[in-house]
């Protein structure tokens, strides 16, 4: 078999979105060489403060597509809500990666789930819904509660409703305007872990995880690693990522999210075919980040040591933080192994994410009440 082609560095990257996710694959880039012009529809974005170029034009611009995909070797991205017809537009001058068809199952919650179960991967029992006498019967079969969630475009518990009765069916689809939905178990989890694989062109596979999730409002509000889970779950875990990864033919990463239930099985929530807000720690913690494993990967280098080298938290900074003033930055790193990112945005909306810190310390837990006192530390009345 021949190697495919290896990017090397020197040549250029082209980026699709202009978020955090963006900004830290941009720097993990350029630190290994390589140039990075990003496209995404908003200026001043936290990419764009890092990148040698941003093409600034929405994603139903053609020629600015034309344009993005000339002056670059391989395009990657950092959502995946791209449309598809901006996405084939690339796709025809230039390698995209994760390619189109991963993109075409990720974006939408029906077409994911029922990838998952097609290919008999555990997922949490759903149904499609696409009215509310629909919405009522899918009720009587799956049990309440039950959470409903828009198809298409949602992320951040966007898009999500629960309902604890039957009674809320008729004005919960009210509310979702009408448009295809699918409702699933609300599953009582012990626990919410993800894991982070990598593959590259060649099949080369390496993983992040599990790590360890919680949530506040649906948003990730605290990651660590290593999970408290046992190896047999922890193994089960990766091997699900892989064979996912093989499946669906992923050169990139992707990002598994799991609930764990009380009788510890798995259940798949959620992918992310790209980095994932819960890697956000590799950065410190590992010996080859997710950012510059996801510059390997799409590159065709051979991937780079995963296994954290010591126990490691990351706290998400939200802009509900910002609403009493500026952050006490200073009190939050004068914490040792506390590390700051800020990722530019000059606005702070209560649940934006505007940053992280990460702390690290010999174990996991330890490693979690350091960063939860860094984040304390930020807020000055709570001093
Ligand atoms: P999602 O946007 O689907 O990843 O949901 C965000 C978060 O909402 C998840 O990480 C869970 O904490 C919670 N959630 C979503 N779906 C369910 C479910 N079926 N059962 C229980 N919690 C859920």
């Amino acid at each position: 078999m021949t190697r495919p082609k290896v990017i090397l560095p020197g040549r250029t990257f082209g980026i699709l979105g202009g978020g955090q996710l963006g900004r830290m694959f941009a720097m993990a880039a350029q630190h290994m060489g390589y140039k990075v012009i990003a496209y995404c529809p908003e200026a001043d974005c936290p990419v764009s403060q890092v990148c040698m170029k941003t093409i600034c034009a929405p994603f139903e611009d053609t020629d600015s597509l034309v344009t993005f995909a000339r002056q670059v070797d391989v395009v990657t991205l950092e959502f995946e809500n791209i449309p598809a017809q901006a996405l084939e537009k690339i796709q025809s001058q230039v390698d995209v990666r994760p390619g189109a068809s991963v993109l075409h199952i990720c974006q939408n919650r029906l077409r994911e789930k029922s990838y998952l179960a097609d290919h008999k991967f555990p997922v949490v029992p759903f149904e499609k819904v696409t009215g509310a006498d629909e919405l009522k019967s899918a009720l009587k079969r799956l049990g309440l509660p039950a959470v409903l969630k828009t198809a298409g475009f949602g992320y951040d518990g966007k898009g999500q409703k629960v309902l604890d009765s039957e009674l809320e069916a008729e004005s919960a689809w009210q509310t979702f305007g009408g448009q295809t939905a699918i409702v699933e178990q609300f599953v009582r989890f012990n626990q919410e872990i993800s894991v982070i694989g990598a593959r590259n062109a060649s099949g080369d596979f390496v993983v992040y995880g599990p790590i360890q999730n919680e949530h506040r409002h649906h948003i990730l509000d605290l990651s660590f690693a290593p999970a408290s889970v046992t190896w047999t779950l922890a193994e089960e875990a990766i091997d699900i990522t892989r064979s996912l990864m093989e499946s669906l033919d992923v050169v990139g990463l992707l990002c598994v999210e799991f609930f764990v239930t009380p009788q510890e099985t798995l259940l798949i929530n959620e992918l992310a075919p790209r980095p994932h807000n819960s890697g956000h720690l590799s950065i410190e913690a590992c010996p080859v980040s997710q950012f510059e494993q996801q510059v390997r990967a799409i590159a065709g280098l051979p991937l780079g040591k995963t296994e954290p080298e010591c126990g490691a938290a990351m706290a998400n900074l939200l802009g509900d933080l910002f609403q009493a003033g500026e952050p006490d930055w200073v009190s939050a790193v004068s914490i040792p192994n506390v590390h700051l990112h800020l990722y530019g945005k000059r606005q702070s909306r209560p649940g934006r994410k505007m940053g992280h810190l990460t702390a690290l310390a010999r174990w996991a837990d330890e490693a979690l009440a350091t960063v939860k006192s860094a984040r304390e530390l930020l807020v000055p009345s709570r001093k």
